[in-house]
């Protein structure tokens, strides 16, 4: 649990610049990572462009749209903390910008969970340093 916000599950505590992703998040933003000199949007964060090399880059703002690419529903809990949400979806949306993120899902019942569907990213507060995103019908 969050000791700053009461939020009931195990949260990530991010370091580098993943900490400086989820900021963003915590304060209601979805950027990635867009290289300054090839215009290539990555995620998760990294130093240097995959594409070129380059160490010049902006947190940009995304447009919160995706598709599902995969998903998985989580049957048993791994952990005492997650035994009252279960069965429950983690999905990986492939936003528009061509990156990846996890999530969680809400208002799409795990059966509904389908290959391109499209979605929108919420954010759930968490901390003043923590965001997580979730994906919601488009
Ligand atoms: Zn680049």
């Amino acid at each position: 649990m969050s000791e700053e916000s009461g939020y009931p599950l195990p949260a990530p505590a991010p370091e580098g610049l993943n900490a400086e992703w989820y900021e963003f998040v915590a304060g209601g933003e979805l950027r990635f990572q867009r290289c300054d000199d090839c215009g290539k949007w990555r995620h998760p964060p990294r130093v240097l462009c995959a594409a070129c090399g380059s160490d010049h880059w902006t947190w940009t703002a995304s447009t919160g749209k995706g598709a599902i690419y995969s998903w998985t529903v989580t049957h048993r809990p791994l952990h005492p903390m997650f035994a009252e949400v279960v069965p429950y979806a983690v999905v990986v949306v492939e936003m528009e910008e061509g990156v990846r993120i996890i999530c969680s899902v809400r208002e799409i019942a795990n059966e509904d969970l389908s290959l391109d569907l499209p979605v929108s990213i919420g954010i759930a507060p968490v901390s003043d340093t923590v965001g997580l995103p979730y994906a919601l019908p488009a």
